[in-house]
């Protein structure tokens, strides 16, 4: 039986008189790729800035079983669990390769040069512009260059929150490969997307937030026929 490595209990959170999150609990088992799909406002990124230590939340949230909200967000990145946010937060001003060495700043391991080379690999496009600044990459460009940098923190649970967003479709084949080479290293990943066919072709399991609740949930094959789902979430991007 697989572990569980991350878990959600009844987990509330809200902004002033908001309520963005209402008892959502799910969870994430090892080499899962865990999709969370819903419409603008759900609270999908709320749930991820809340499990990476974010935002204070009501309710239980527990990586590899310890409480997340009673360790520092640095030391949940040293202890794998690493958030790429929907936003990139990539150093303008820096080279691709400078981002790139960012990411692996908390670590004191000898593998980050192989990390460094997984991650060129894996983005010959920013192989080819190491010396390049983020600021001048496309929106593609810099979606990889995210993506490559919450790598080079050496994951064992990668958050993703809208790897796909304003991309072109050509570049989301690009993180689309790059997904299912994670997946095939065995890579835990849990997916936030309101792209959902994107979700629904790379998740093995998902839930559908809605105005902060869990609404459905499901393996990829039953998400897929729902005709709720169908109707009103795929072929909607
Ligand atoms: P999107 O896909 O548009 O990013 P989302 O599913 O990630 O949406 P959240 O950004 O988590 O949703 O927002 C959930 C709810 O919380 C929304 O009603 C939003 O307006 C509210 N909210 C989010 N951030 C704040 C904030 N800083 N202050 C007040 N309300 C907020």
């Amino acid at each position: 039986m697989s572990e569980t490595m991350l878990q959600l209990d009844d987990v509330n959170v809200s902004y002033g008189k908001t309520q963005a999150l209402r008892g959502v609990s799910l969870n994430v088992d090892q080499g899962e790729i865990v999709g969370v799909i819903g419409p603008n406002g759900a609270g999908k990124t709320t749930m991820l800035d809340s499990i990476a230590g974010y935002k204070d939340y009501g309710g239980s949230i527990t990586y590899n079983g310890t409480e997340t909200a009673t360790v520092s967000s640095g030391k949940l990145v040293n202890n794998g669990l690493v958030y790429c946010t929907e936003d990139r937060d990539l150093f303008p001003y820096f080279s691709v390769h400078e981002n790139l060495q960012m990411g692996a700043q908390f670590r004191n391991d000898d593998g980050i040069q192989d990390s460094f080379d997984f991650v060129y690999d894996l983005f010959p496009r920013l192989d080819e512009r190491r010396k390049q600044e983020a600021q001048t990459m496309s929106g593609g460009e810099q979606q990889m260059l995210a993506l490559g940098r919450a790598l080079m923190s050496d994951p064992d649970l990668l958050m993703l929150d809208e790897p796909t967003l304003g991309l072109a479709p050509v570049i989301i084949d690009d993180i689309s490969e790059a997904i299912k080479r994670l997946q095939d290293e065995g890579l835990t990943i849990l997916l936030v997307e309101q792209n959902s066919t994107f979700a629904l072709r790379h998740a093995e399991r998902l839930y559908l937030l809605e105005q902060g609740s869990v609404e459905l949930s499901g393996s990829a094959e039953e998400m897929r026929d729902n005709d709720y789902i169908r109707d009103a979430y795929v072929g909607v991007t």
